[in-house]
Protein backbone atom coordinates (compact mmCIF):
# COMPACT_ATOMS: atom_id res chain seq x y z
CA UNK A 1 0.00 0.00 0.00
CA UNK A 2 1.41 3.56 -0.56
CA UNK A 3 1.78 6.35 1.45
CA UNK A 4 -1.42 8.36 0.67
CA UNK A 5 -3.43 5.02 1.25
CA UNK A 6 -3.42 3.03 -1.98
CA UNK A 7 -4.70 2.33 -4.89
CA UNK A 8 -4.36 -0.48 -7.11
CA UNK A 9 -7.02 -3.00 -7.16
CA UNK A 10 -9.77 -3.88 -4.55
CA UNK A 11 -11.11 -1.74 -1.47
CA UNK A 12 -9.74 0.58 0.67
CA UNK A 13 -8.24 -1.22 3.94
CA UNK A 14 -9.95 1.36 6.10
CA UNK A 15 -12.05 4.58 6.09
CA UNK A 16 -8.98 6.64 6.24
CA UNK A 17 -7.30 4.90 3.46
CA UNK A 18 -10.63 5.81 1.57
CA UNK A 19 -10.78 9.16 2.80
CA UNK A 20 -7.29 9.96 1.93
CA UNK A 21 -7.40 9.01 -1.39
CA UNK A 22 -10.19 11.33 -2.21
CA UNK A 23 -8.46 13.69 -0.59
CA UNK A 24 -7.13 15.62 -3.55
CA UNK A 25 -8.90 17.77 -5.80
CA UNK A 26 -7.67 16.23 -8.89
CA UNK A 27 -9.32 12.99 -7.71
CA UNK A 28 -12.25 14.73 -7.09
CA UNK A 29 -12.78 16.42 -10.01
CA UNK A 30 -11.86 12.99 -12.04
CA UNK A 31 -14.93 11.50 -9.89
CA UNK A 32 -16.96 14.22 -10.80
CA UNK A 33 -16.29 14.04 -14.52
CA UNK A 34 -17.30 10.55 -15.05
CA UNK A 35 -19.72 11.36 -12.71
CA UNK A 36 -21.37 14.14 -14.89
CA UNK A 37 -20.72 12.16 -18.30
CA UNK A 38 -23.08 9.63 -16.69
CA UNK A 39 -25.87 11.92 -16.67
CA UNK A 40 -28.92 9.83 -15.76
CA UNK A 41 -29.65 7.02 -18.07
CA UNK A 42 -28.24 3.86 -19.38
CA UNK A 43 -25.13 2.57 -18.60
CA UNK A 44 -22.24 3.86 -16.40
CA UNK A 45 -20.06 5.41 -19.47
CA UNK A 46 -16.72 4.29 -20.39
CA UNK A 47 -13.90 7.76 -21.22
CA UNK A 48 -10.62 6.64 -22.76
CA UNK A 49 -7.85 8.29 -20.90
CA UNK A 50 -7.30 11.27 -23.63
CA UNK A 51 -11.42 11.95 -23.37
CA UNK A 52 -11.30 12.40 -19.89
CA UNK A 53 -8.53 14.26 -19.23
CA UNK A 54 -10.07 16.56 -21.90
CA UNK A 55 -13.05 16.52 -20.46
CA UNK A 56 -11.85 17.09 -16.79
CA UNK A 57 -11.20 20.86 -15.53
CA UNK A 58 -7.44 20.71 -14.70
CA UNK A 59 -4.43 21.86 -15.18
CA UNK A 60 -1.91 19.83 -14.78
CA UNK A 61 0.39 17.20 -16.77
CA UNK A 62 -1.02 14.02 -18.38
CA UNK A 63 1.06 12.36 -16.38
CA UNK A 64 0.44 13.88 -12.99
CA UNK A 65 -3.30 13.38 -13.90
CA UNK A 66 -2.18 9.81 -14.96
CA UNK A 67 -0.59 9.13 -11.29
CA UNK A 68 -4.06 10.29 -9.52
CA UNK A 69 -5.80 8.23 -12.26
CA UNK A 70 -4.18 5.05 -11.27
CA UNK A 71 -4.75 6.26 -7.36
CA UNK A 72 -8.73 5.97 -7.93
CA UNK A 73 -8.49 2.70 -9.68
CA UNK A 74 -9.68 -0.41 -8.34
CA UNK A 75 -11.12 1.13 -4.93
CA UNK A 76 -13.25 3.95 -6.98
CA UNK A 77 -12.52 3.33 -10.97
CA UNK A 78 -12.87 0.27 -13.29
CA UNK A 79 -10.03 0.13 -15.99
CA UNK A 80 -10.81 -1.53 -19.24
CA UNK A 81 -8.77 -1.68 -22.56
CA UNK A 82 -11.46 1.10 -23.22
CA UNK A 83 -10.57 3.69 -20.68
CA UNK A 84 -12.38 4.41 -17.04
CA UNK A 85 -15.61 4.46 -15.97
CA UNK A 86 -17.42 4.93 -12.18
CA UNK A 87 -17.60 1.61 -10.05
CA UNK A 88 -21.51 1.49 -8.09
CA UNK A 89 -20.14 2.87 -4.81
CA UNK A 90 -18.19 5.61 -6.23
CA UNK A 91 -21.66 6.79 -7.97
CA UNK A 92 -23.13 6.93 -4.62
CA UNK A 93 -20.13 8.92 -3.94
CA UNK A 94 -20.50 11.11 -7.13
CA UNK A 95 -24.40 11.79 -5.99
CA UNK A 96 -23.39 12.88 -2.60
CA UNK A 97 -20.73 15.15 -3.68
CA UNK A 98 -23.87 17.35 -5.69
CA UNK A 99 -26.07 17.03 -3.19
CA UNK A 100 -23.53 19.31 -0.90
CA UNK A 101 -23.79 17.04 1.89
CA UNK A 102 -20.45 18.25 2.56
CA UNK A 103 -19.47 21.27 1.53
CA UNK A 104 -22.50 23.48 0.96
CA UNK A 105 -24.29 25.34 3.73
CA UNK A 106 -27.55 26.07 2.95
CA UNK A 107 -30.43 27.18 5.20
CA UNK A 108 -34.09 27.89 4.24
CA UNK A 109 -36.22 30.63 5.72
CA UNK A 110 -39.37 29.43 7.08
CA UNK A 111 -42.47 29.39 5.28
CA UNK A 112 -46.02 28.21 5.33
CA UNK A 113 -46.84 24.59 4.18
CA UNK A 114 -50.29 25.50 3.88
CA UNK A 115 -52.02 23.73 6.49
CA UNK A 116 -52.24 24.15 10.38
CA UNK A 117 -51.08 22.78 13.89
CA UNK A 118 -52.83 20.03 15.13
CA UNK A 119 -52.87 21.29 18.39
CA UNK A 120 -53.00 24.83 18.35
CA UNK A 121 -54.19 26.23 14.45
CA UNK A 122 -51.65 28.49 14.16
CA UNK A 123 -50.08 27.63 10.47
CA UNK A 124 -47.11 24.91 10.35
CA UNK A 125 -44.12 25.68 8.69
CA UNK A 126 -41.31 24.30 6.87
CA UNK A 127 -37.36 25.27 8.11
CA UNK A 128 -34.07 24.07 6.71
CA UNK A 129 -30.86 24.31 8.71
CA UNK A 130 -27.64 22.91 9.27
CA UNK A 131 -28.84 19.96 7.19
CA UNK A 132 -31.73 19.81 9.73
CA UNK A 133 -35.53 19.98 7.90
CA UNK A 134 -38.24 20.80 10.28
CA UNK A 135 -41.86 20.93 9.54
CA UNK A 136 -43.10 22.38 13.06
CA UNK A 137 -45.82 24.73 14.14
CA UNK A 138 -45.27 28.51 14.19
CA UNK A 139 -46.71 29.17 17.19
CA UNK A 140 -46.47 26.61 19.63
CA UNK A 141 -43.08 24.02 20.08
CA UNK A 142 -45.01 21.02 18.16
CA UNK A 143 -42.99 19.54 15.29
CA UNK A 144 -44.13 17.06 12.99
CA UNK A 145 -40.67 16.21 10.82
CA UNK A 146 -37.27 16.75 12.06
CA UNK A 147 -34.53 14.84 9.82
CA UNK A 148 -31.68 15.61 8.14
CA UNK A 149 -31.62 16.10 4.40
CA UNK A 150 -28.43 17.49 2.15
CA UNK A 151 -28.45 21.06 0.73
CA UNK A 152 -29.74 20.49 -2.47
CA UNK A 153 -33.16 19.87 -0.65
CA UNK A 154 -33.73 24.00 -1.31
CA UNK A 155 -32.26 23.74 -5.16
CA UNK A 156 -35.08 23.58 -8.57
CA UNK A 157 -38.54 24.30 -8.69
CA UNK A 158 -39.76 26.32 -5.45
CA UNK A 159 -43.20 25.46 -6.13
CA UNK A 160 -42.63 21.96 -6.13
CA UNK A 161 -40.50 21.82 -2.90
CA UNK A 162 -42.99 21.48 -0.78
CA UNK A 163 -44.52 18.05 -2.66
CA UNK A 164 -40.26 16.72 -3.07
CA UNK A 165 -39.99 17.18 0.67
CA UNK A 166 -43.11 15.47 1.68
CA UNK A 167 -41.88 12.40 -0.62
CA UNK A 168 -38.46 12.81 0.69
CA UNK A 169 -40.02 12.52 3.71
CA UNK A 170 -41.91 9.65 2.90
CA UNK A 171 -38.59 7.52 1.97
CA UNK A 172 -37.09 7.99 4.84
CA UNK A 173 -39.50 6.62 6.60
CA UNK A 174 -41.20 4.15 4.38
CA UNK A 175 -37.95 2.00 5.03
CA UNK A 176 -38.22 2.85 8.59
CA UNK A 177 -41.57 2.14 9.34
CA UNK A 178 -41.23 -1.52 7.53
CA UNK A 179 -38.29 -2.30 9.57
CA UNK A 180 -34.81 -1.59 7.21
CA UNK A 181 -32.32 1.02 7.84
CA UNK A 182 -32.62 3.94 4.73
CA UNK A 183 -28.82 4.40 5.30
CA UNK A 184 -27.75 1.03 4.84
CA UNK A 185 -30.30 -1.30 4.34
CA UNK A 186 -29.87 -3.46 7.62
CA UNK A 187 -32.90 -4.45 9.84
CA UNK A 188 -33.90 -1.96 12.78
CA UNK A 189 -34.60 -2.74 16.42
CA UNK A 190 -38.39 -1.36 16.64
CA UNK A 191 -39.44 -0.43 20.62
CA UNK A 192 -42.57 1.42 22.08
CA UNK A 193 -41.41 4.38 23.87
CA UNK A 194 -43.66 6.22 26.34
CA UNK A 195 -43.35 9.85 26.06
CA UNK A 196 -42.61 10.56 29.44
CA UNK A 197 -39.68 8.15 29.11
CA UNK A 198 -37.76 10.39 26.30
CA UNK A 199 -35.99 13.67 27.18
CA UNK A 200 -35.18 16.34 24.66
CA UNK A 201 -37.43 18.50 22.33
CA UNK A 202 -40.90 17.21 21.55
CA UNK A 203 -40.81 14.19 24.37
CA UNK A 204 -44.61 15.76 25.12
CA UNK A 205 -45.88 15.84 22.24
CA UNK A 206 -47.11 11.89 21.93
CA UNK A 207 -48.10 9.62 24.86
CA UNK A 208 -46.37 6.60 22.65
CA UNK A 209 -43.57 6.67 20.53
CA UNK A 210 -42.63 4.37 17.78
CA UNK A 211 -38.47 3.75 18.39
CA UNK A 212 -36.76 2.28 15.30
CA UNK A 213 -33.06 2.18 15.16
CA UNK A 214 -30.28 0.66 13.37
CA UNK A 215 -27.80 -1.19 15.56
CA UNK A 216 -25.39 -1.36 12.32
CA UNK A 217 -25.03 2.69 11.32
CA UNK A 218 -26.77 4.12 14.28
CA UNK A 219 -29.78 5.75 11.94
CA UNK A 220 -32.75 6.02 14.60
CA UNK A 221 -36.38 7.56 14.06
CA UNK A 222 -38.94 8.28 16.47
CA UNK A 223 -42.44 8.38 15.21
CA UNK A 224 -46.39 7.74 15.81
CA UNK A 225 -47.86 4.52 15.33
CA UNK A 226 -50.43 6.12 13.35
CA UNK A 227 -47.15 6.93 10.97
CA UNK A 228 -45.67 3.87 11.15
CA UNK A 229 -48.88 2.81 10.31
CA UNK A 230 -49.02 5.19 7.12
CA UNK A 231 -48.16 2.36 4.49
CA UNK A 232 -50.60 -0.61 5.65
CA UNK A 233 -52.41 -2.36 2.82
CA UNK A 234 -56.15 -1.99 4.25
CA UNK A 235 -55.32 1.97 5.82
CA UNK A 236 -54.64 3.45 2.53
CA UNK A 237 -57.34 1.33 0.62
CA UNK A 238 -59.76 2.60 3.89
CA UNK A 239 -58.69 5.98 2.93
CA UNK A 240 -58.78 5.92 -0.42
CA UNK A 241 -62.30 4.43 -0.93
CA UNK A 242 -63.31 7.50 1.06
CA UNK A 243 -61.77 10.08 -1.47
CA UNK A 244 -58.45 10.47 0.25
CA UNK A 245 -55.02 9.21 -0.98
CA UNK A 246 -52.82 8.73 2.10
CA UNK A 247 -50.09 8.26 -0.03
CA UNK A 248 -50.27 11.62 -1.80
CA UNK A 249 -51.49 14.23 1.13
CA UNK A 250 -48.73 15.44 2.55
CA UNK A 251 -47.74 13.54 5.77
CA UNK A 252 -48.38 16.75 8.32
CA UNK A 253 -52.22 17.25 6.95
CA UNK A 254 -52.41 13.96 8.08
CA UNK A 255 -54.17 14.14 11.88
CA UNK A 256 -54.14 10.09 12.69
CA UNK A 257 -50.30 10.10 11.40
CA UNK A 258 -49.33 13.82 13.65
CA UNK A 259 -50.79 12.87 16.45
CA UNK A 260 -51.83 9.67 18.85
CA UNK A 261 -55.01 10.77 19.32
CA UNK A 262 -56.56 7.79 17.22
CA UNK A 263 -54.05 5.69 19.15
CA UNK A 264 -55.56 3.70 22.54
CA UNK A 265 -53.63 1.21 24.82
CA UNK A 266 -55.90 -1.19 24.93
CA UNK A 267 -53.60 -4.41 26.29
CA UNK A 268 -50.02 -3.74 28.47
CA UNK A 269 -49.22 -7.98 28.92
CA UNK A 270 -48.59 -8.56 25.79
CA UNK A 271 -48.98 -5.22 24.71
CA UNK A 272 -51.71 -4.12 22.26
CA UNK A 273 -52.16 -0.71 20.36
CA UNK A 274 -55.14 -0.15 18.42
CA UNK A 275 -55.07 3.01 15.71
CA UNK A 276 -58.87 3.57 15.03
CA UNK A 277 -59.03 6.05 12.07
CA UNK A 278 -62.57 7.52 10.78
CA UNK A 279 -63.56 8.77 7.67
CA UNK A 280 -67.45 8.86 5.69
CA UNK A 281 -68.85 7.72 8.50
CA UNK A 282 -66.61 4.45 8.41
CA UNK A 283 -63.67 3.21 10.85
CA UNK A 284 -60.62 1.28 10.42
CA UNK A 285 -59.39 -0.40 13.20
CA UNK A 286 -55.84 -1.78 13.60
CA UNK A 287 -54.23 -3.46 16.11
CA UNK A 288 -50.54 -3.81 16.69
CA UNK A 289 -48.40 -5.69 18.89
CA UNK A 290 -45.08 -4.42 20.87
CA UNK A 291 -43.28 -4.59 17.17
CA UNK A 292 -46.00 -3.13 15.70
CA UNK A 293 -46.78 -5.88 13.67
CA UNK A 294 -50.61 -6.04 13.46
CA UNK A 295 -52.50 -8.63 14.76
CA UNK A 296 -56.01 -7.68 14.32
CA UNK A 297 -57.80 -5.58 11.59
CA UNK A 298 -61.60 -4.93 11.65
CA UNK A 299 -62.53 -2.89 8.27
CA UNK A 300 -65.90 -1.60 7.52
ZN1 LIG B 1 -49.11 24.77 17.29
ZN1 LIG C 1 -28.32 1.66 9.29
Amino acid sequence: MSDDGGGGTGAPQSPGDAFALLGNEYRAEIIRTLGDAHGTEGPRPVLAFSELYDRADVDIATSQFNYHLQKLVGPFLEGTDEGYRLRHGAVELYRTILAGTYIRDASLEPFPVGADCHYCEAPIEARYDDRRLVIGCSACDREYSDTTAPPSIGDGDRDALLARIDQYLRHRILAFSKGACSICANGLDTRLLPGEELAGAGANQLDVFVHRSCDHCGAQQYMSVGLALLYDVDLVSFFNNRGLDVTETPIWELEFAMTDRHVDTVATEPTRLALRVERGGDELELVVDGDLTVVERSTP
